[in-house]
């Protein structure tokens, strides 16, 4: 490094779930850590709330649960669908055999503040929100630190350290200015978004998922007093709903629930109050270099089915976490790719065996959006109900969906690390 003292010896880019819970994990572990973000506040808009039995086994772990359960939240533990107007269960977490068997339903704001207030009790943790990466700083091809505009100063910044982490989400600024591919697979779906007040919300209450003959309806409890719920549509169709007018998009939900129309036209009166979310997901072919190291969505873009963005985020923080600590003491200034490459071997399988999972279940809803209409009802509710018992009784299916809820509890927390 060019004789100047690096400012931190983490930088840390994003205080989305991963870069948040890396930074508690290292600031908690005696690292000196920055960790920078582009938003004032944490109030950030329409971002995952599921967290899985495996995740909250993580936070366990990390001595992060018995603060989180004080905020606000809801706990579900089965999930149930409305199939053509047949209710048909969907999946019961209660019975794996799981420490904590139930998903906590809670908005990103209050969690993430909560583990970001955890790391300030460290002396050697910095958090710099308002300030928005813009490129990295580059010495013999090793990356040595990142280029920054402080809003709140008004100023440019250059912040220098050992290592440069990128958690800064799917657009990640750090990846793409390192030069890697987000290795998006081509999409098959989009996503849009919209909440209601829960009061207003029935029958999306009760069921997280509506399939019918005009399509699918995706619901959750935020935790917070509103459901969130999702339209997925053929990729790239967005353009062509919002050119037709939010009556049509009242039309196109209210064919599916007829219940929500009411709350669709009170809450729901422009394309404003949606959020579109392009579900392409992605695996990145590289997730380290010389001084740099990538993940959670930076790394492999999640696509929001099976709510697994946010476990694998926090499982990659808590495997960086135990490469990373490891390297700062062995390793000279900046860290080799080569001591961080433990990192990417042993959570590339798990990311590649989720995201997997995900696309199988993008491809048969987009069929289904393509297709479905011309199913007959009462042969589409035969075939759902034949295909609800085989789930019961398939053991491969079944282990699908047990890997996807305790999947982030394979990663141990390397608390030996820890200063308390
Ligand atoms: C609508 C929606 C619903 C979802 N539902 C679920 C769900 O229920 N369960 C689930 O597990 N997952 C869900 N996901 C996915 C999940 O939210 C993400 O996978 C997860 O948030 C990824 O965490 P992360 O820490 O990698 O990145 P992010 O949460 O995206 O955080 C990245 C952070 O980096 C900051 N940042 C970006 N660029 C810069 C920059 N240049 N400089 C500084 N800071 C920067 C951003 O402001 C942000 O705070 C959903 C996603 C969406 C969009």
């Amino acid at each position: 490094m060019s004789g100047r003292e690096p400012d931190a010896e983490v930088l840390v880019v994003g205080a989305g779930p991963g870069g948040a819970t890396l930074s508690y994990l290292l600031a908690r572990s005696g690292v000196d850590v920055t960790l920078v973000e582009r938003e004032r506040t944490f109030e950030r808009e329409f971002r995952g709330f599921g967290w899985s039995p495996g995740v909250i086994e993580l936070f366990d772990r990390m001595d992060l649960l018995a603060d989180l359960r004080e905020l606000d939240h809801d706990v579900v533990t089965a999930g149930a669908g409305s199939l053509y107007g047949e209710r048909v269960e969907l999946f019961d977490v209660d019975s794996l055999d799981a420490e904590h068997p139930y998903i906590m339903m809670m908005e990103q704001p209050t969690l993430l503040e909560l583990i970001v207030s955890r790391a300030s009790e460290y002396d050697g943790f910095t958090f710099r929100p308002a300030t928005t990466v813009t490129g990295l700083v580059a010495e013999r091809e090793q990356v040595t630190g990142v280029e920054a505009h402080d809003r709140a100063a008004d100023e440019d910044v250059t912040l220098r350290g050992r290592l440069v982490v990128g958690a800064d989400g799917r657009y990640s600024r750090v990846r793409s200015a390192v030069g890697i591919d987000a290795g998006l697979f081509d999409p098959i779906l989009d996503l849009v978004w919209f909440k209601l007040p829960v009061e207003d919300a029935d029958p999306a209450s009760d069921t997280q998922a509506h399939v019918a003959r005009d399509g699918i309806l995706v619901s959750f409890g935020t935790g917070g007093g509103e459901y969130q719920i999702g339209l997925p549509i053929l990729a790239g169709t967005y353009p062509d709903l919002k050119r037709a007018g939010i009556g049509a998009f009242h039309d196109r939900v209210a064919a599916i629930a007829p219940e929500l129309r009411p709350a669709l036209e009170e809450h729901v009166s422009n394309y404003g109050d949606c959020s579109l979310l392009e579900v392409a997901p992605g695996i990145g072919p590289d997730w380290v270099r010389d001084g740099l190291l990538l993940l959670g969505d930076a790394a492999h873009v999640a696509s929001p089915i099976g709510a697994q963005g946010n476990p694998l985020a926090v499982a990659d923080a808590v495997a960086a976490h135990a490469t990373i600590t490891e390297a700062l003491e062995r390793s000279e200034t900046p860290l080799p790719a080569g001591a961080l490459a433990r990192y990417e071997t042993r959570r590339r399988p798990a990311v590649e065996e989720t995201i997997g999972l995900q696309r199988r279940a993008e491809r048969a809803m987009g069929l289904f959006l393509r297709y479905g209409h011309h199913v007959p009802p009462s042969l589409a509710l035969r075939g759902a109900k034949a295909g609800a018992g085989l789930l019961s009784r398939s053991r491969l299916l079944r282990s699908g969906i047990e890997r996807m809820a305790l999947g982030a509890a394979d990663e141990p927390v390397d608390t030996t690390r820890f200063v308390d």
